[in-house]
């Protein structure tokens, strides 16, 4: 979608600072990070959130957290990390491209669930 922010990450038209990329998913460090390992690893197909999933997303789905999980390793969270996928205005979801959180590190995350 041509006005979606994290399309526009994936087509390189917004700067992002990049971790990951293959054909299904792309990953990306937030912008804001929360934790010392923050970063975000979405599908590069636009599904706007969770709540859109059907069948046809199972093998991208399946792919993201997969890499979710490598990555969140690789990026040195190796005590274990979260996974927090916001959907909808009660989920809290501000960019409407579903989106994988990965936080992890040696800090507890106050506040959060
Ligand atoms: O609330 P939601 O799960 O939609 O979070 C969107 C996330 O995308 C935020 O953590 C925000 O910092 C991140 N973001 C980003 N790069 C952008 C725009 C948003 O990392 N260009």
């Amino acid at each position: 979608m041509s006005d979606c922010i994290f399309c526009r990450i994936v087509k390189g038209e917004i700067p992002a600072n990049k971790i990951y990329e293959d054909d299904l998913v792309f990953a990306f460090h937030d912008i804001r990070p929360l934790t010392p390992v923050h970063f975000l690893v979405i599908p590069k197909a636009h599904i706007p959130s969770m709540a859109e999933l059907s069948e046809e997303h199972e093998a991208i789905m399946g792919r993201v957290m997969t890499v979710a999980g490598r990555l969140a390793r690789e990026q040195g969270a190796t005590d274990g990390f979260r996974t927090i996928i916001n959907t909808g205005r009660v989920g809290r979801q501000e960019v409407y491209h579903l989106h994988v959180h990965v936080l992890g590190g040696p800090e507890i995350l106050p506040g959060m669930l």
